[in-house]
């Protein structure tokens, strides 16, 4: 028997009809043959709803307390859907994250997994039942506290449960059809991507792609766990996010016991796993991803000696800051000045600079600029690896279309660069165009956010 664990997100479960509607998906995959583990998120919005309650009584909530205000999203969610599989004849049993084994440690509002100890969970399967387990909660042991994973924490729950009872695949259930190769609201002509690694996976979620929460690719990633990002709303195919150490046969077999729930519109309806068996040559670039959360900072003249780089990025290491494009420009030579600038979320923008600040005459520099009306686009694609001239053509495209590069910064499998924020969706078209990834026909884009 395969195991399938499934994971929908709040709008998925956004209310009663669409409980009912995900019960009976649940119910099909279980009639199919299949150990069925749930994780689920809170209802539509709630989550944002229970945060503006709580800042309606504090500006800040005291983090344990949030936590436990949060977690009753999921746990609202997971009755309502263990109860509507019941009604329908199957045994199903809810779980709390504590309950399901989710030890994290003590940082509430951003804990990190550091066990997984699903044995009640075993048991509900070996008993016949559906588990259903409250995504996003973890429970500390030493605190003895419920914790939350960070928003969009239920993608991590999924894949952390997946791995702890070594699934044959984790389906992450959207409103959207899959990992696209640009955001289809931005780029008419992005397409769906049939399967993707998990390596290029990761660099798309972290520059920008929502689909899926970085740390859930990261988890899978490191336990060997094949995901299927799919629409809740349609049976079609989505997009295989396989491991590049697993081998051909584990990720087909994934695909097998994932499409051979649902039937597939998509292909061949006798021989579903078709596309995905043959070994498609690896396309030169996967997906394009944007962000425009994110600020840069230039330090300005700086003294071009050894150390004051170590300087200044230990002071911004102090707050916690995730810190990503680096530039250090020529020194004028007359002066033995240098300009250092790097960026890093909006959101620890004013924390940075004021810890800079304080600073300034220790390290010596002139100045601090902040600006944040700056955007960021990334390519990613393996095959670069192996195929000289990728930045080239990315340049040249973005020169056509008049746009100015601002940084450029690059690892094995990406090229980004920072462009002024109101030109990145052009960009993103553009370079879109540029690489070949245009499809025939225009995506369909539901009203979806993607989560
Ligand atoms: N309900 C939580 C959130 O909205 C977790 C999740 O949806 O994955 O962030
Ligand atoms: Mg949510």
């Amino acid at each position: 028997m395969s195991l399938i664990v499934q994971k929908y997100g709040g709008s998925s479960v956004a209310d009663a009809e669409s409980i009912k509607r995900v019960a009976k998906r649940i119910v099909e995959t279980r009639k199919a043959g299949n150990e069925v583990v749930v994780a689920v998120s809170a209802m539509g919005d709630s989550t944002d709803e229970l945060l503006d309650l709580a800042h309606q009584v504090t500006p800040i909530p005291a983090p344990r307390e949030l936590d436990m205000l949060l977690t009753a999203g999921e746990r609202i969610s997971m009755a309502l859907l263990a109860m509507a599989i019941k009604s329908m004849g199957h045994d199903a049993r809810s779980f709390t994250g504590s309950q399901a084994g989710m030890i994290t440690d003590a940082r509430h509002g951003q804990a990190r997994i550091v066990d997984v100890t699903p044995g009640r969970v075993r048991d509900a399967l070996d008993e016949g039942a559906i588990a259903i387990v409250a995504g996003f909660q973890g429970f500390n042991r030493g605190t003895g506290d419920i914790t939350t994973l960070g928003r969009g924490g239920s993608d991590t729950t999924a894949v952390a449960l997946a791995a702890a009872l070594d699934a044959d695949v984790c389906e992450i259930y959207t409103d959207v059809d899959g990992i696209y190769t640009a955001d289809p609201r931005v780029v008419p002509r992005a397409h769906k991507i049939d399967r993707i690694s998990s390596e290029e996976m990761l660099e798309l979620a972290a520059n920008g792609a929502k689909v899926l929460y970085i740390r859930a690719v990261e988890y899978a990633r490191r336990h060997g766990v094949t995901l299927h990002v799919r629409s809740s709303f349609n049976n079609n195919e989505g997009t295989i996010v396989y491991n590049e150490s697993a081998t051909e046969e584990t990720i087909a077999a994934a695909v097998r016991t994932s499409t051979g729930t649902i039937p597939v519109q998509s292909s061949d309806p006798s021989n579903p796993t078709q596309k995905s068996e043959t070994t498609v040559e690896e396309p030169l670039i996967a997906g394009v991803a944007t962000d425009l959360s994110e600020a840069k900072i230039t330090v300005v003249g700086v003294p071009d000696i050894p150390g004051k780089a170590a300087q200044i990025f230990n002071i911004v290491a102090k707050t916690g800051a995730n810190i990503d494009m680096i530039v250090q420009n020529v020194s004028a030579a007359s002066t033995g000045l240098t300009d250092i600038s790097f960026t890093l979320p909006k959101s620890d923008g004013q924390t940075v600079l004021t810890t800079l600040t304080a600073e300034q005459s220790e390290v010596g520099f002139a100045s601090l600029q902040y600006d944040d009306q700056i955007g960021k686009l990334a390519l990613v694609g393996a095959g670069m690896r192996t195929n000289a001239g990728v930045s080239a053509k990315l340049f040249t495209a973005l020169y056509e279309a008049g746009i100015n590069i601002e940084m450029i910064s690059t690892s094995e499998i990406r090229i980004s660069v920072v462009t002024r924020a109101d030109t990145v969706n052009d960009a993103l078209r553009v370079v879109h165009t540029a690489f070949g990834l245009d499809g025939d026909e225009e995506a369909v884009v539901h009203a979806g956010t993607g989560r």
